[in-house]
Parts: C-alpha cells; structure tokens; sequence
C-alpha cells in the first residue's frame, strides 16, 4: 500500500528516558510504515538542549509558530540531581514552560476513554477537558507575615504619579497579607485559545469563577469571555451548535459532578491545577491522558500529560522488562496528524489518526494491555504486555482493520 504523502512538516520534539524510548517504537511501527514522515525534528533530550544552552527548546517553539503543528515527547525538567546526572552546565527551565511562553498558549488535557476502565464518577459517558489559565494570581504573588499590629494597604502608583489606595485591614495583631495581579491581556489570550479550542472540538464551554465574592478581580475575567464570546464567537458557536456559558465556580464543580462529560471546563490557575488533579484521577489514569498547547492564533502543540516514567527507564537500561503505557503519546501523534491533515486538507492523514486511535482502544479492550492499566481494569480477561509487545499487539490490530 502507498504511504500517505504529507505537504506540510510537524514540528518533532523528542524527549528523554522512558518516552523516549517509547517515541522511537511509536514512529517505527505504528507511523513510518503508513506515512511518508515529514517532519522538522528537535532533539529536546537534556543532553541536546545542555549541549545548545536550550537553544533547541526555543528554535522548536518558533518552529511551531511557522508551521502551525507540533508533538512533543516527554521531558526531563532539570533539578539538583538531574544537574549532577547529566553533568549540566546550569539549572535549565522547564522546556514546558519556554514553549508555553513563546506559544502564549493554553493548555488542555482530555482523559481517553475506553471500554473496562470505568470513570469513579457513574455519570460521567465522555471525557471532560480542563483548560487552565497558566498566567498570574497566587503564582506569582507577593506575601507578607504580618509581624504586629498596624495597618495594611493595597497601592497601585500610575506612570503619571496619581495613586489608587485601599486599606485591605487595620491588623491588631500578627497575621498574613497577600497580592496577586493578572492582565486583561493574558486573560484575553486565554479566552480566545478556550474559544478556538471549543470551535475547534465542537464542544461546549464553561467558565467559572468567583464573582460574587470578587467583584472586580473574578469579575474580570467573565467580563472579558462574555464581550469577546459576544463580540467574536457568538455566531461561530451557534453555527456549530455548541454553547459557551459562565456560571459561579461552585455551581460549575456541582454540575461537573453531575454531568455526562464531554464539555470544555475552563479554569483560573488555581482551580485549573487543583481540579485538573481531580478529574484526571477519577478518569483512571495519568497515562491515559493527552495534553495540547493552543495558542489564542490557532497553532497547536500536542503531548502526553505524564513525564518521562523514570523509574521504568532505568529498569530499561538494566536490560529488565518494562510495561509502560504509550497510549497517550500515540494519541499525541495522531492529533498532531489529525491537526495537520485538517489543516492541509489531506483526508488520509486524518482517517490514519481515527484509524489509529481505534486500534489502540480496541486492543485494550480485547484485554491486551501494560500493567497500569491491569491494575485498574474491570475486564476478566486482561493480560499484561510489555512496553514493545503492546505496541505490536496495536500494529496488529491496525493491520487487520
Ligand atoms: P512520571 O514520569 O509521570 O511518572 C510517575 C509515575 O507514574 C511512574 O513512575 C509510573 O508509576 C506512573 N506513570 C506515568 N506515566 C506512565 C506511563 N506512561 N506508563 C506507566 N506508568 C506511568 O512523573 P515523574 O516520575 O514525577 O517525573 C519524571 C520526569 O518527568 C521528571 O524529570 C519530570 O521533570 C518530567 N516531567 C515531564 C513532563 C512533561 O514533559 N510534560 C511532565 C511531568 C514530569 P510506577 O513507577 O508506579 O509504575
Ligand atoms: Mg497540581
């Protein structure tokens, strides 16, 4: 059969350890004997990004920008021991976060869904996207303990000298102060990236937050979804039939808690990093669960939400067996192709991503599986595979169909 011809190159971004690993056997069997690969390949294994000060980090961010489509494998964020592991020449940032920053993105995680895995939530029939603002409020305040009694005050000092002041309490004794800030701007991007995103999946929207208790600050953020979705989007959603709306945080988490899925949840920061913890667990597993960078200009940079699975590399590099899950990195791949193929207009490539992605479920629901996903499932007749051997069994399965 002829491999599928591409017009335009993803960006590839390889990673390290165990997806790295992983990364390799996902392209030899399941991409390259059915694509014709173009692809613009940066080697973001610590060692790489060492060797070019994390120079690559950055030159694959801009890469994404010109080409619109991106995957990235896993990645080590360095630390004290990963400093003295790989013999660094400084403490790198987390490439996640350079990428993030040039891309000015929002990131979106959607838990897979398959048959012999059941949800904890009974209600729950399709999965439910958690897109987190990623800028400002307590991630980058600024604290104060309070040593004694006195008074504390919120100034804001303009270019022009005039000054905003409020007196946030008169303290009697010692106690706690804290600033946040955040910017229409960033508000705005994250706004129009949960929009695109939305139009994107034909999926509808929910934002909320705390508005009734904070009346300029949440009430901030509503005002600047409510003007653009009215302003921009309104016509777009109805024509997809897909609705936005806001409701007060508490009522978003009782609905969610009720609802069948299958809906956009947009977060502030802190409730996106503490409620993406919620569902992600009640969803089954961090290996089931895909991850994508959007930018607020519609350029897309696809993941696996999990890291480099350490524990498992080393076992690897003993020559020991390993059961580690692909399953999200393949679903990376197939959305970057998926992506690619829509925009490009190549139906071939979005029918190997479809195609694909049902292989891989239906393999595990035939019970072939790795071992975190033994661990958790309802099927009777699951076998535990290793790390190659799944990724057989999926070719296999791809083939027949
Ligand atoms: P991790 O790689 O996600 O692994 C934590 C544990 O979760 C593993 O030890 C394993 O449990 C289980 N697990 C995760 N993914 C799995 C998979 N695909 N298949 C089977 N089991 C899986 O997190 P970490 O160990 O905290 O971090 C390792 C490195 O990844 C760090 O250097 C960190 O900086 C980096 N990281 C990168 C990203 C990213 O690039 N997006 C995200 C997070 C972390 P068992 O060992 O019990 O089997
Ligand atoms: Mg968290």
């Amino acid at each position: 059969m002829a491999k599928i011809e591409m017009t335009t190159p993803i960006v590839e971004m390889d990673g390290d350890e165990m997806t790295r690993v992983l990364w390799g056997m996902i392209k030899d069997k399941l991409i390259l004997p059915y694509i014709d690969l173009k692809s613009e390949y940066y080697d973001l294994g610590l060692k790489h990004r060492d060797e070019t000060d994390d120079q690559v980090t950055v030159d694959s961010a801009n890469a994404t920008l010109k080409y619109g489509v991106a995957v990235k494998c896993a990645t080590i964020t360095p630390n004290d021991e990963r400093i003295k592991e790989y013999s660094l020449k400084k403490m790198y940032k987390s490439p996640n976060g350079t990428i993030r920053a040039i891309l000015d993105g929002t990131v979106f995680r959607t838990p897979i869904m398959v048959k012999g895995i059941d949800p904890n939530v009974r209600t729950w029939e399709k999965p439910i996207t958690l897109a987190r603002h990623a800028y400002g409020d307590v991630y980058k305040n600024v604290e104060i303990a309070v040593p004694g009694k006195g008074k504390a005050e919120l100034v804001f000092t303009g270019e022009d000298g005039k000054e905003i002041r409020e007196t946030i309490y008169e303290f009697e004794g010692p106690g706690i102060i804290q600033g946040m800030h955040n910017k229409d701007k960033s508000i705005e991007s994250f706004a129009k990236a949960c929009f695109n995103y939305a139009l994107s999946e034909k999926k509808d929207l929910w934002l909320g937050t705390k508005d009734t208790i904070s009346k300029v600050y949440d009430r901030r953020f509503r005002d600047i979804f409510d003007k653009l979705y009215e302003e921009e989007y309104k016509k777009a959603f109805e024509d997809a039939g897909i609705e936005y709306f806001y409701t007060l945080i508490d009522d978003a988490v009782a609905r969610v808690m009720k609802s069948k899925g299958g809906f956009i949840w947009a977060c502030k920061n802190y409730d996106g990093d503490v409620m993406s913890d919620m569902v992600s667990s009640a969803f089954g597993s961090l290996a089931m669960m895909t991850s994508v960078l959007v930018s607020p200009t519609g350029v897309y940079e696809y993941e696996a939400a999990h890291g480099t699975v350490q524990r498992h590399y080393y076992k690897y590099l003993k020559g020991e067996p390993t059961s580690t899950n692909p399953v999200a990195t393949i679903f990376a791949w197939t959305g970057a192709m998926r992506k690619r193929g829509e925009l490009d207009g190549i139906q071939g490539l979005c029918d190997w991503a479809d195609k694909m992605e049902k292989a891989t479920l239906s393999t595990i629901e035939s019970g072939k599986m790795t071992g975190d996903l033994c661990l958790i499932t309802k099927l009777t007749n699951a076998t535990k595979l290793g790390s190659e051997e799944f990724l057989d069994a999926i070719k296999e399965t791809f083939d027949a169909m």
